[in-house]
C-alpha cells in the first residue's frame, strides 16, 4: 500500500474504497493487541471484501469468546451504514481502557465488522458521476447490462448528482406548491384550475427506444438484491434474488465467513434508511415464532430504542405492504432461521422525523412521504442542508427536448444522512452493539473440589456456569432444531477411572440457560439452570495436577488447572 495521503477521518463524509481501506489497515495497525483485518473473499469486481476482527488478544483469541457480527452496505447507496460500521470500530478501539461497557466487551467478546459487504456498488453510488444501483454491479437478469426501452437512470448534465426532470404536461401529477415555488406538489383527485402550470417528474436519465408518448419504468439492467440473495426464504419470486441461493460472491463469501466463526452469538445489518431497527422475520408474522424468542427480541430491542431512539419492528408485521409479496432471502432472516442467532437489520436516518418530531407511517417506502411531511422536510432541509434541494434549470434533453432538472438530492438527503449530521446519527448504534455483546452468553468456571478418595484415587469436580444473559444456544429456534453443538468439559492430566457416566474424559454437557431464561418463572423459583457440574474419578499420585478445559462453540472456552 502507498503511504497515506488522506486526511483523518472524523465520521464527516463518505469514504471511497481505497481510503477505506488504508482507514481499515491503519486504524489496526495503531491498535496491534485489539484489532486486525483480512479478507474475507473478493466482490464480483475483484475487490477484497474487509472483515475488521476486535478484541482484546491478551485475553485470548477471537474465536475463544463469544462474538457479535455487524456489516453494512450491502446495499450501494445506504453508505450511512458503512460510516457507523467504521464507528463503531473507531468507538471499541479508542474506548478499551477508558469506557467501562467497551472494556468489558472487548476483554470477554469478539467483534467481527464487515463495513463493506458490496464495494462495487458503493464505488459506483461514491463516483464523480455517480450511478445508483440496488446492489451488485453484475448484470442481471441478463448477462449484457440490456437496458430494456425506457427511463434509465443518469447524471445526464454532468453536474455530480442523479436528480429530477420536470416535464411540462397538462396531464401531469404534480403542479408547483403555491407556498413554496420550488417545491412540487401532487394534483388532487379533482385537478386544478385551468391554467395552473402541470408537470410530469421523473429521475434524470435517458430514455431508450423513446415512443415519443409513453415512458416506461424497466428494471435496471443491474437488478441484483444481494439482501435477498441468501438461502432462508430464498425465491425468484422475489425482486433480484439473483441466480440460486448464494450466486453472488459477496455474498457467498459473508455466508462463508459467518458459518466459520462458530463463536457468533449476534448479528446487526446495517442499511438506511427509516430510523429504525428491523428484526426478523420477514415471512411470517410473530405469532409463527417462538414465544420466548419473540421476546428477546423485544427485550434486546428496548435497549436498542432506548439508546438510538429507533422503534423496533418486525418486517413482515409493520413493514411488508402486501402480505403477500414478502422480504425474503435476506440476512437478518439467514441469522435467525439458520443459526438462530438473533439478526437486525437498523435503518440509518429518518429525515421525516428530524423535520417534524414525529415517525412517519411505516408502510413509507412504497408510498412515500404526505405533502405535510415533505413541505416540513423542506423547510427543515433549507435551514441545515440547503445544498439538498437543487433550483429547477433548464435542460436540453437527448429524448425529451426541453426539460429542467432539479429537486431533491434524493440519495444524500432522503436516503442518507447530511454529512454534517453522520457522526450524531451513528454514534448511540456503537453503544447498542457493545450491549448486544454484553448480552450474550459466557462460560466461567465458578467452583473446583478435589475429594481424595483411597490411596491414589481422586474425585475431580468442575463447577461451569453461564454467567451471560441469553442461553449457550442463543434461540428456542436453535434449540429445537439443535444448530449448537453441546458444552464440553475434558480433563487431562490423570487417568479417568470414571467420569459423565461412561468414564470418558471428555464429557458433553448439553446447553446451559442465561439469565433470560430466569424470567419465564412466575414463581420466584429460579433454581441453577445455568449451571452444571461436571465431575471424574481419576488415578494419580498424590500433588500431581490436572487440567480441565471447558468449551462451547459460542459461549468461549475456559480451562482450570487443580492439584490432587
Ligand atoms: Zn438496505
Amino acid at each position: 500500500m502507498t503511504a497515506s495521503k488522506s486526511r483523518p477521518y472524523a465520521f464527516d463524509r463518505f469514504l471511497r474504497y481505497d481510503e477505506l481501506t488504508e482507514w481499515l489497515h491503519g486504524t489496526a495497525a495503531a491498535h496491534p493487541g485489539l484489532m486486525s483485518v483480512a479478507s474475507y473473499g473478493r466482490s464480483h469486481d475483484g475487490r477484497e471484501l474487509w472483515l475488521a476482527t476486535i478484541t482484546d488478544a491478551s485475553t485470548g483469541p477471537h474465536d475463544s469468546k463469544p462474538a457479535h457480527w455487524v456489516d453494512a452496505n450491502i446495499h450501494a447507496i445506504e453508505v450511512t451504514g458503512g460510516v457507523a460500521a467504521l464507528y463503531l470500530i473507531h468507538h471499541l478501539v479508542t474506548g478499551f481502557g477508558s469506557n467501562a461497557d467497551v472494556t468489558e466487551a472487548v476483554r470477554t467478546r469478539t467483534f467481527y465488522v464487515a463495513p463493506r459487504v458490496n464495494p462495487d456498488g458503493v464505488e459506483w453510488a461514491l463516483a464523480d458521476s455517480p450511478q445508483y444501483l440496488r446492489s451488485s454491479i453484475r448484470p442481471w437478469p441478463w448477462a449484457d447490462a440490456h437496458q430494456a426501452p425506457g427511463l434509465h437512470e443518469r447524471d445526464i448534465n454532468g453536474d455530480g448528482r442523479i436528480l429530477t426532470m420536470r416535464i411540462p404536461d397538462p396531464t401531469g401529477n404534480w403542479t408547483v406548491l403555491p407556498d413554496e415555488p420550488r417545491l412540487m406538489a401532487r394534483v388532487p383527485a379533482t385537478g386544478v384550475a385551468a391554467g395552473v402550470a402541470r408537470y410530469r417528474l421523473l429521475y434524470e436519465g435517458d430514455i431508450i427506444e423513446h415512443d415519443g408518448f409513453t415512458i416506461p419504468l424497466p428494471p435496471s439492467p443491474h437488478s441484483l438484491d444481494l439482501n435477498r440473495n441468501f438461502p432462508s426464504g430464498w425465491g425468484t419470486n422475489v425482486t433480484g434474488s439473483g441466480d440460486h441461493p448464494l450466486s453472488e460472491p459477496e455474498i457467498d463469501s459473508l455466508v462463508r465467513a459467518i458459518v466459520a466463526r462458530r463463536n457468533i452469538c449476534g448479528y446487526n445489518a446495517y442499511h438506511t434508511s427509516g430510523g429504525v431497527l428491523l428484526r426478523p422475520s420477514g415471512t411470517v408474522s410473530d405469532s409463527a415464532l417462538p414465544p420466548v424468542d419473540v421476546w428477546a427480541f423485544k427485550h434486546l430491542g428496548a435497549t436498542g430504542t432506548s439508546l438510538t431512539g429507533y422503534t423496533v419492528h418486525s418486517v413482515f408485521d409493520d413493514f411488508t405492504f402486501d402480505k403477500n409479496e414478502t422480504m425474503s432471502g435476506s440476512a437478518d432472516d439467514w441469522v435467525y432461521d439458520h443459526l438462530g442467532v438473533y439478526g437486525w437489520t437498523t435503518e440509518f436516518w429518518d429525515v421525516i422525523q428530524h423535520a417534524t418530531g414525529k415517525k412517519p407511517s411505516t408502510h413509507i417506502w412504497y408510498t412515500g412521504p404526505t405533502g405535510e411531511e415533505e413541505l416540513a422536510v423542506y423547510r427543515w432541509a433549507m435551514t441545515n442542508c440547503p445544498e439538498a434541494y437543487a433550483d429547477w434549470v433548464p435542460f436540453d434533453h437527448p429524448q425529451l427536448g426541453a426539460v429542467e432538472i432539479g429537486g431533491w438530492d434524493d440519495v444524500f438527503l432522503w436516503g442518507n444522512a447530511p454529512k454534517s449530521l453522520l457522526l450524531a446519527e451513528v454514534r448511540p448504534h456503537a453503544e447498542f452493539a457493545v450491549y448486544q455483546a454484553l448480552c450474550s452468553p459466557k462460560l466461567e468456571v465458578l467452583h473446583t473440589r478435589v475429594v481424595h478418595l483411597d490411596g491414589d484415587t481422586h474425585r475431580v469436580e468442575v463447577g461451569i456456569a453461564n454467567t451471560g444473559w441469553l442461553p449457550t444456544d442463543i434461540s428456542v429456534r436453535a434449540r429445537k432444531e439443535r444448530l449448537v453443538l453441546p458444552l464440553t468439559a475434558e480433563l487431562s492430566g490423570a487417568k479417568v477411572v470414571s467420569g459423565g457416566g461412561h468414564g470418558n474424559a471428555r464429557q458433553e454437557l448439553g446447553q446451559l440457560s442465561g439469565r433470560l431464561g430466569l424470567n419465564f418463572n412466575y414463581a420466584k423459583n429460579d433454581g441453577t439452570p445455568e449451571r452444571v457440574l461436571a465431575a471424574w474419578v481419576v488415578s494419580a499420585k498424590r500433588g500431581a495436577t490436572v487440567t480441565v478445559e471447558v468449551s462451547h462453540q459460542r459461549a468461549g472456552r475456559c480451562s482450570v488447572t487443580l492439584t490432587l
